[in-house]
């Protein structure tokens, strides 16, 4: 169905990212995936990745936390005849301390790579969307874009902040062809969640079991992870065709969290 188009995944080398890379390619889009890793880091998720369907996957390194290593990546592939219809603005990380504890360089890096550097890509790739009257964008944010928790004052303001960016984008493309959408998962398991384990049970004063079942699955109703392949599979439909009239909007796939 996305035979033709060339899509961008930036934090594609793993969790969520990887999952949506590995969805477009089977619907045939030629993707590319972005991490800061070295190509030698990513070779095994591209081998992996490359023994499904579809165009082969191809990488792309930048560090997301710098607007002018964005502006290089963009630059290089526009030098390779590489232009974008799909935009997936997956990259995100977490830091999880109070608010007084919190370290500047931390907020800034984190708003950086969770929020800044979906404005600078839709920024590249719009005019080629708009030429093309096609266009994508999917901002993965998340239930913390639509309400908070504690300790992740960051995390929870970048993605507030991209849902607002999201409407933004679709207002001023709406009469292009272009839709701009925004994911909202709750807790998927992946590596950025297995990673924040030891800090949660540090600020809770809680073991790894009672983090994931007091403050992890408490708050999904369905008492379950989120499946990554089921934020692949929204994220392949808000590409198709019969999703051109979605736009602007966020889709949460929390398992009932913010239905509460
Ligand atoms: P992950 O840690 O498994 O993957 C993150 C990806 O980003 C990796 O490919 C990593 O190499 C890349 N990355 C990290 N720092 C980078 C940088 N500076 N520059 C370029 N790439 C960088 O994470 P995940 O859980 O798959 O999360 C993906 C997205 O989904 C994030 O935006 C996250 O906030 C969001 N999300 C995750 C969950 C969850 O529970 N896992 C829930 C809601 C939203």
């Amino acid at each position: 169905a996305l035979a033709g188009k060339c899509a961008l995944v930036t934090g594609g080398t793993s969790g969520i990212g990887l999952g949506i890379a590995k969805r477009l390619k089977t619907l045939g889009a030629s993707v590319i995936i972005n991490s800061h890793e070295t190509p030698s880091d990513v070779q095994p998720a591209l081998d992996d990745l490359n023994k499904h369907d579809g165009p082969d996957v191809r990488f792309a390194q930048a560090d997301m936390s710098a607007h002018v290593n964005i502006d290089e990546m963009m630059d290089a592939l526009k030098r390779d005849q590489i232009s974008f219809d799909i935009l997936v603005n997956n990259v995100g990380i977490q830091h999880v301390k109070p608010i007084v504890d919190f370290p500047v360089e931390k907020w800034q890096q984190i708003l950086e790579i969770n929020l800044s550097s979906s404005f600078y890509l839709s920024k590249h790739v719009l005019p080629h969307m708009k030429a093309k009257k096609w266009g994508r964008i999917i901002n993965i944010a998340s239930a913390h874009g639509l309400v908070a928790s504690a300790y992740k004052s960051a995390y929870v303001a970048a993605k507030h902040g991209i849902l607002g960016l999201t409407k933004v984008a679709a207002l001023e493309h709406a009469e292009d062809g272009i839709t701009c959408n925004a994911i909202c998962p709750g807790y998927v398991w992946t590596p950025l969640v297995e990673q924040q384990l030891a800090d949660q049970c540090k600020v809770h004063g809680l073991s790894k079991q009672e983090v994931i079942e007091n403050i992890m699955l408490q708050p999904q109703p369905t008492k379950k992870f989120v499946q990554i392949d089921e934020v692949a599979e929204l994220t392949g439909f808000l590409c198709g065709d019969l999703a051109g009239s979605i736009t602007g909007t966020s889709l949460a796939i929390d398992g009932g969290w913010t239905a509460r």
